[in-house]
């Protein structure tokens, strides 16, 4: 029998070299108004592959029919030809990248939905989790709905094929009403494509615009990039717009909640090069690595990142100390899916394929390492041991986010809580098991005014930081998690 040793979800695996990070699950892309939108839809989807590698899809309206091409795998390895593009012609498209947690693999669960209901063609991708899928799942079967995907994803289209509302956005909207969790939407009917967000705004979602009356929906700014569109606005949590050919119309047809935006987009998930909420990404992870600096300096002579993610942070760590900024660790690029035999020998050579030491600048040097997460801290510990055989005489682990605690269940990958280091050790404990001379994690106050905040609002937190605090601001109906209350959640 031949092992993968390299899936695309560490955390659903056996997987040995799993990158021991968290994994955003999804990124969704819409454009309204271009003839070419099929393609400018594969380019936006290129671009939010951080997002999602597993599989991706694009759904096209031309007026007449929709058209739609769903694959496994790499975007540029599924949209790269002609042929494709042409099968997808339209001036309205919506487009989603997969990375699995609910549901199974394959082509089924690979997103945008898409079927003819009632009122016409209706496609619909969403990023985010569904904390009630499961009874909502059991009420459908119950009603007689029969389901072809395992993705919650799925139910939303079902409430919307089943709601007796006059229009789409009041059927979208009620349909939306039923579930709970953390979304951001893009659907597409015969006229319109429609983008949403939950009311807590835990997923990020903009506005963009390419010329007159051509307008573009992405989860993140570095997919207007790609296109040359310029970013108008965030959609903002709880509101909906129409995008047709009379232009952007917006409402709020939800309850109205205290924003809840995921606070560890911006220390890890989303591309460095985006705009979050009016924040730069880049900045905000320097700003993270100064904070850390002030809260947690230590002695040494160089500073260096765990590539990739780790490296705006330890730019920011490395001007507030003075200390030389280094790559310790350089990173391939090209590790990809490889079938090997495993045995012991090769079990233990695998940390090396992703991260190598640069010799020429650790040896013989106190090395502070900033990475941007601990999650089980099996890299950790690999990649300790990897600078002290290059001859660290020291290796000060420096963390760009508070211990992750909790687990998600907002659209974010992570494994069960009892698989967190941080659920289970000290910090003092972790720094022993991970083999560091120093540990330290920058605070969750650290963190806040590395955003900009003056602290963490403890009555009514600013952002979702249930990953580092266990106060979900949204409750889990399927795991019997309450959401903890918050001051001033308007009705
Ligand atoms: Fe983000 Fe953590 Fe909240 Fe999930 S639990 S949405 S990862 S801050």
């Amino acid at each position: 029998m031949t092992n993968n040793l390299f899936t695309t979800n560490p955390f659903n695996s056996d997987d040995e070299f799993g990158d021991d990070k968290l994994h955003e699950e999804c990124g969704v892309f819409a454009v309204f108004g271009r003839n070419e939108a099929a393609a400018l839809t594969a380019l936006g989807l290129h671009s939010l592959q951080h997002r999602g590698t597993e599989g991706a899809g694009v759904i096209t309206n031309d007026g007449l029919n929709f058209h739609q091409h769903k694959a496994m795998g790499k975007v540029g390895d599924n949209f790269n030809s002609p042929d494709v593009i042409e099968k997808l012609p339209g001036y309205a498209a919506i487009g989603h990248n997969r990375y699995s947690t609910a549901g199974k693999k394959g082509v089924l669960n690979i997103q945008p939905f898409c079927a003819e209901l009632s009122f016409g063609n209706f496609a619909l991708a969403h990023n985010g989790n569904f904390t009630n899928a499961k009874k909502m799942r059991q009420e459908l079967v119950n009603r007689g709905c029969i389901f072809q995907s395992t993705m919650d994803t799925e139910i939303l289209f079902q409430l919307v094929a089943q709601s007796r509302a006059a229009t789409v956005p009041e059927k979208l909207a009620e349909a939306l009403k039923q579930v709970e969790g953390a979304s951001s939407i893009v659907a597409m009917d015969d006229k319109n494509v429609y983008g949403v967000r939950d009311p807590y705004g835990v997923r990020p979602l903009v506005l963009g615009k390419l010329g007159e009356s051509e307008y573009v929906l992405a989860s993140e700014t570095c997919a207007l990039d790609i296109i040359s569109a310029e970013f108008i606005r965030d959609i903002e949590p709880g509101e909906m717009v129409i995008l047709n050919e009379t232009g952007v119309h917006s409402s709020y047809p939800f309850p109205k909640q205290s924003q809840r935006f995921c606070i560890f987009e911006h220390v890890y998930f989303a591309r460095p090069d985006s705009v979050l909420d009016g924040r730069h990404v880049y900045e905000v992870r320097k700003s993270i690595g100064r904070e850390l600096a002030k809260e947690s300096p230590v002695e040494a002579d160089l500073v260096s990142p765990v590539p990739d993610s780790g490296v705006p942070a330890a730019i920011g760590y490395a001007a507030q100390t003075g200390l030389p900024f280094e790559f310790g660790i350089i990173r391939n690029h090209y590790v990809g899916r490889t079938f090997i035999e495993p045995t012991d020998h090769i079990r233990n050579l695998g940390v090396k394929l992703k991260h190598n030491a640069n010799t020429a600048s650790v040896k013989g040097k106190r090395v502070i390492l900033v990475d941007d997460s601990i999650v089980r801290g099996t890299t950790s510990k690999k990649i300790v041991q990897m600078m002290k055989d290059a001859g660290a005489t020291e290796v000060h682990m420096r963390i760009a986010s508070p211990p992750t605690t909790n687990s998600c269940f907002y659209g974010v990958d992570t494994p069960e809580q009892d698989k967190l280091m941080a659920h289970k050790h000290n910090i003092q404990e972790m720094c022993e098991m991970i083999g560091a001379d120093s540990l330290a994690f920058i605070s969750i106050d650290g963190l806040y005014r590395s955003v900009g905040e003056q602290a963490r609002n403890n009555n009514t937190p600013q952002f979702c930081d249930a990953c580092f605090t266990g106060e979900y601001p949204i409750r889990i109906q399927d795991s019997g998690i309450e959401a903890k209350a918050t001051t001033d959640k308007a009705a």
